[in-house]
């Protein structure tokens, strides 16, 4: 199984390519929608059972990660240093990460004889297969629109079996409603940076820093909103600040929130009055000093 680039099938995958000859797109090109019927199935019982985790190219979306670290007990800087492999998603060197394999194969991690060791927790990708899902943001609109469509490889037997269901069925048995609300807002930034044009350029070092950390790195997240250099500038109610210490999946709705001012320049989280004067008032007197952690851009 082969998870593509986020950008434009955050949530396919299939098999790697064993040789260098060309061969067909296991993508189907049609495309489905939510009450678009397909005939797939994938229970113990298929001759193929784990064959699709044994070559993998997997790309994690931030739910994903989130889920993973909390199942295992870590952080998620130590999850991430365990059990992935980092890429760039583009050429401005955006951070990506891709499931790990055990060493010296393409198998996953994960896999154990009786199958997926994660599987409650396992991610986007691993869900969706053998449908791929797509976001696509036709010009000038701002509006994403999900397309989906089947993945048919050979050493897939599921496409035999006699089942026939609807993508919005699959999607619910597969728990992707779920994942897809907590992983949208991530992939819409990720469309918007590739389409924005060139009033979207490359982000700076501490930009890609940031990226980082809001998007895999929930743990670090949590402690720069509760630093004094963040609540200097921004204006969170009290509320509003135990709800994202105590609720993670609020913390990564809210990342994503900052990673649009990080990244666009948005101005989507409440200032304090006269913030920026005293930011600048500080970096005149120490210019320099450690860097200041409320800068975002
Ligand atoms: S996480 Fe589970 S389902 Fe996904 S590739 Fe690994 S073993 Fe297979
Ligand atoms: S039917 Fe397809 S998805 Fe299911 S185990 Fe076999 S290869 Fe994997």
């Amino acid at each position: 199984m082969q998870k593509d680039d986020p950008q434009n099938a955050p949530e396919t995958k299939s098999a790697g390519e064993t040789s260098e000859a060309p061969r067909p797109s296991p993508v189907r090109p049609v495309r489905l929608h939510a009450g678009s019927k397909f005939r797939f199935d994938c229970h113990r019982g298929v001759p193929c059972f784990n064959a699709c985790c044994k070559n993998i190219d997997i790309t994690l979306l931030p739910y994903d990660i989130a889920r993973l670290k909390r199942r295992a007990g870590m952080t998620s800087a130590r999850w991430v240093g365990a059990y992935t492999v980092p890429y760039a998603m583009d050429a401005h060197d955006l951070p990506g990460l891709k499931l790990a394999t055990k060493p010296g194969t393409a198998e996953c991690v994960f896999l154990t004889e009786d199958g997926c060791g994660v599987y409650d927790d396992r991610p986007s990708a691993c869900r969706y297969y053998a449908l791929g899902a797509m976001g696509v943001r036709r010009t000038a609109s701002a509006e994403v629109e999900d397309m989906y469509f089947v993945v048919k490889e050979p050493h897939c037997k599921g496409h035999d079996e006699p089942r026939t269901t609807t993508v919005a069925q699959y999607r619910k048995e597969q728990g992707l409603e779920q994942y897809d609300r907590m992983n949208r807002e991530w992939r819409d930034i990720i469309l918007k940076k590739r389409s924005g044009g060139p009033g979207v350029g490359r982000p700076s070092a501490r930009s890609l820093q940031l990226f980082d950390m809001c998007s895999y790195d929930l743990d670090n997240f949590r402690d720069f909103i509760a630093s004094d250099g963040f609540n200097e500038v921004f204006d969170l109610g009290a509320d509003e600040r135990a709800a994202l210490a105590e609720d993670e999946d609020k913390l990564l709705l809210f990342a994503c929130k900052f990673l649009k001012e990080v990244l666009f320049g948005e101005m989507r989280i409440p200032r304090k009055a006269g913030a920026r004067e005293k930011r600048m008032a500080r970096r005149v007197k120490s210019p320099t000093g450690a860097p200041d952690t409320s800068d975002t851009r």
